[in-house]
């Protein structure tokens, strides 16, 4: 195994999900560096790996910048390993610093993938995976939660947060005015005992959480906005600009893509407007 950082990912919920390679590599490291040494500590016992032997560094947003240099020279000679509590490191967790620092000073850095919260939510949700935004936390003031989440309305993708229980409601009243009908899912406590998604739109939610106070680990996926219905007025004024600027072909593409409408129609039209 080469000497480096080595990113390790861990289960959000079901121990079992820790992979073979990650239980390799944290048996082969010599320096373990994570947010909360008692939970990893706890995982290596778990996975019947000696602590002992291994040199300890805790990172966190607070001291990430020092200890990324620290953990940056302790791998030009050892394997390292950076951990977050649970889930994939960098993913609304520290790591990003570590890693930008080791991209430019040419330290080898690879990841060990495994359990992310927020692509789990997208598995079971049900909605368009084709495109997604992960947007992170939500912010937990009432006129930054609203300035947030509007900012993201027009997104073509689906959207992904983390939200904490005891804000879910206050949240998804918000999503009722922003998101309106746009569905959306909650899943809860994925992977473990009490795991749970509930779809609906905001406010058959707002009622479902309103008679079962949600509990526990929570991620909220909202479907991508309504494709654009096409204002006849709009798509012609646009395709004279389109023929303006573009060949015929070119402009019909264009118009066709973004108001996806008929093709045939969109190309009788533009020959009748250059006609004159
Ligand atoms: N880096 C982690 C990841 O990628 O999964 C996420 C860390 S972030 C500090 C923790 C947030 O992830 C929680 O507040 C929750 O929103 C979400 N989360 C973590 N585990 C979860 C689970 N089992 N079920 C639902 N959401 C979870």
């Amino acid at each position: 195994m080469k000497n480096g950082i080595y990113l390790i990912a861990t289960p959000i919920g079901n121990i079992g999900d820790i992979s073979f390679r990650a239980k390799e590599v944290l048996e082969n490291a010599e320096v373990i560096a994570c947010e909360d040494t008692r939970v990893t500590k706890k995982l290596l016992s778990l996975l019947q790996i000696s602590p002992k032997e291994k040199t300890f560094f805790a990172l966190h947003d607070h001291n990430e910048s020092i200890m990324a240099q620290k953990i940056i020279e302790e791998a030009s000679d050892k394997i390292v390993v950076y951990m977050s509590d649970a889930g994939s490191p960098l993913i609304s967790d520290p790591g990003y610093k570590l890693a930008k620092a080791a991209r430019e000073q040419n330290v080898y850095i690879t990841t060990v993938p495994g359990a992310c919260a927020a692509i789990c939510a997208l598995q079971i949700s049900g909605l368009p995976s084709n495109a997604f935004m992960f947007c992170g936390f939500i912010p937990n003031k009432d006129k930054a939660r609203i300035d947030f989440l509007s900012k993201n309305k027009e997104v073509d993708a689906t959207l992904i947060f983390y939200e904490r229980a005891d804000r879910l409601l206050k949240t998804l009243e918000v999503m009722a005015n922003v998101f309106g009908m746009r569905e959306i899912a909650v899943a809860r406590e994925i992977t473990k005992l009490h795991e749970e998604c509930v779809n609906g739109s905001a406010n058959q939610l707002i009622e479902h959480f309103s008679d079962n106070p949600p509990k526990g680990e929570i991620v909220i996926v909202v479907s991508p906005p309504e494709e654009k219905e096409a204002n006849p007025d709009d798509y012609i004024k646009e395709l004279l600009n389109e023929l303006k600027k573009n060949n015929l072909k070119a402009a019909v593409k264009n118009i066709v893509e973004k108001y996806k409408l008929n093709r045939n129609e969109v190309y009788k039209k533009a020959l009748e407007l250059k006609n004159g």
